[in-house]
């Protein structure tokens, strides 16, 4: 089965396989082996030790993005982002239930964050003391610039948290370029090409010195799985890992470590233009024009016919062996396709040849959008 969702993603059998016995997370040898895995993961984001700090976090992206938020930003503190779509959104959200002020930055759901407007609404409000940027939106599919951000969060004297969920492994990143950065947060499964269950943060240590006391949570303190790595060693955790995704991790990691993070990026490119080219072939129209179209995730307009219904497509897809989200996340009725995961352009054929039979299946003939 072609895993196409996109997260988790599609995993090399190598990887899975890496999880296949029981592991002790105190022993000593798990110790080292954690230790050795945090610096991997540290000099992936371009970070230094001690200068910055891999943080593991039990779970997924959303609790990783709340413990950022949380130990970065104080009870009441307020943060802009720039609401890029269904995960900007999600960010804003995360805020708030946790006592911060999101102030959502408005722009258009295909548009990429724009530094200027950053920069104004950062002048006109002083109180502002972070920024939050989705690196890859998910819900749209368009790569917002980091580093263009980052500069005028920097010329502010600002700080920034970075959700790289669906981006980091495969899109550059540097943290030693970009010390506005308090955090960058991601996941082990998706362009890690890893399993779910583990998050991490690679954030500055200054900044998790001067935070301590923020979180309001002992669970999503990043301030103390610091606090507790310094105490206790680099090797350790302070409530039970998923030993065995970590495991796995390590194992993908010698994967990406082989490939090249640029050589990863070019093959999710190759396979995004296989799908984005391939879908057009059929006759469907993708959501983002060609040039705002990352490698991440295509989301494609449902055909303007009666038999469209998208669970249907959905169960077609998938007993012709490609799984995909039976829900979308654009403002107008898509539905959407990951690139990302140990795939090639080879498989995303396969896919469009896939998704021409599933709309026949379904009796779908007419396959311009609704809304293009
Ligand atoms: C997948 C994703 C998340 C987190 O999702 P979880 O289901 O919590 O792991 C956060 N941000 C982005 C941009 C994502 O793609």
């Amino acid at each position: 089965m072609l895993l196409l969702i996109p997260g988790p993603v599609t995993t090399r059998p190598e990887v899975r396989q890496a999880m296949g016995r029981d592991l002790a997370p105190w022993d000593n040898d798990f110790r080292q082996f954690l230790a050795r895995l945090r610096g991997r993961i540290l000099r992936l984001a371009g970070g230094t030790d001690p200068a910055h700090a891999a943080l593991p976090l039990q779970g997924c992206g959303h609790f990783v993005t709340e413990a950022a938020l949380r130990t970065f930003l104080p009870p009441g503190g307020r943060i802009l982002i720039p609401a890029t779509g269904a995960y900007g959104n999600r960010m804003i959200r995360l805020a708030q239930e946790a006592g911060r002020v999101a102030v959502p930055l408005p722009m258009g759901p295909a548009d990429a964050a724009d530094p200027a407007a950053v920069a104004r609404a950062l002048a006109d409000d002083p109180t502002l003391s972070h920024v939050g940027l989705v690196y890859s939106e998910t819900g749209s599919g368009v790569i917002h610039d980091v580093p263009a951000v980052g500069a005028v969060v920097r010329a502010a004297g600002r700080r920034m948290i970075v959700d790289a969920v669906s981006a980091f492994g495969a899109l550059p990143l540097d943290l030693s370029a970009q010390p506005e950065v308090d955090a960058v947060v991601f996941t082990a499964n998706k362009c890690l090409e890893a399993l779910p269950g583990i998050a991490f943060a690679v954030a500055r240590a200054d900044r998790l010195r001067a935070c301590v006391g923020n979180a309001g949570s002992w669970s999503l303190d990043l301030a103390d799985i610091y606090a507790g790595t310094l105490q206790f060693g680099a090797g350790s955790f302070r409530f039970t890992p998923p030993a065995q995704v970590l495991a796995a991790l390590d194992r993908a990691l010698d994967f990406l470590d082989a490939e090249g993070s640029a050589a990863r990026l070019a093959r999710y490119t190759a396979n995004m233009r296989t799908l984005y080219d391939g879908v057009r072939g059929l006759g469907l129209v993708p959501w983002l024009p060609p040039e705002r179209q990352g490698p991440v995730i295509v989301n494609v307009h449902v055909p303007d016919d009666p038999a469209w219904d998208l669970q249907a497509f959905v169960d077609a897809l998938k007993s012709r062996g490609v799984l995909i989200s039976n829900f979308f996340t654009t403002p107008a009725p898509t539905f959407r396709v990951g690139c990302i995961g140990a795939i090639t352009p080879a498989d995303m054929a396969r896919a469009v040849q896939a998704i021409d039979a599933a709309l026949t299946d379904i009796g779908v003939t007419h396959r311009e959008a609704v809304h293009a």
